[in-house]
């Protein structure tokens, strides 16, 4: 049987690059560089996509989506985690909440932290207070010149269908009969 739960976790990294448009979580930030590489270099948005695709122990993100194929160059990175939310109910489960940390020497994400959560909750179907938007400046890291995201997703089961309603049903009759023969005879 599969398990109720499911932790998944991702990360992705960025490297910024002058005269394109930074976008992170969905979200277009006033800054003078965005991030390039694949699609539209939505660091958060990938790492998002990622941690649903190790939760239900499916092919990455870049397996999904090769970044060598031209199809992707500036996608929407929207298209990505809409395919791995499908994966996850195809898998019978569902998004309850998720955590990330960016790290990132600018811009400063706290002013637009809220904008950023309303529209990951808004694309993963949930509800703002389950998104958590964290940033942190890379002390010591060297990496001023990129974009990092950490993040981690708990799916739950999903109950689809009357079915799948009686069998659970079922399931729990068997286990209780089974315990009650389980005391009787000992
Ligand atoms: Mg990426």
């Amino acid at each position: 049987m599969k398990p109720d739960i499911r932790i998944g976790y991702g990360y992705d990294s960025h490297e910024f690059k002058p005269g394109i448009p930074l976008i992170i979580g969905g979200v277009k930030l006033p800054h003078d560089k965005g991030l390039g590489g694949h699609s539209d270099g939505d660091v958060l948005l990938h790492a998002i996509t990622d941690a649903l695709l190790g939760a239900i122990a499916a092919p990455d993100i870049g397996s999904l989506f090769p970044p060598s194929d031209p199809q992707w160059t500036g996608a929407d990175s929207a298209i990505f985690l809409r395919e791995a939310l499908k994966r996850v109910a195809g898998d019978g489960y569902e998004l309850v909440n998720l955590d990330s940390t960016l790290i990132l020497a600018a811009p400063k994400i706290g002013p637009h932290a809220d904008a950023i959560r309303k529209n990951v909750a808004e694309l993963c179907g949930i509800a703002g207070d389950c998104v958590g938007i964290k940033a942190k400046t890379p002390e010591g890291m060297g990496t001023d010149n990129a974009a990092v995201a950490h993040v981690t997703v708990l799916l739950k089961r999903a109950l689809s269908s009357s079915d799948d309603l009686r069998k659970e049903a079922e399931e729990e009759l068997d286990d209780d009969v089974i315990a009650l023969i389980g005391r009787r005879t000992v």
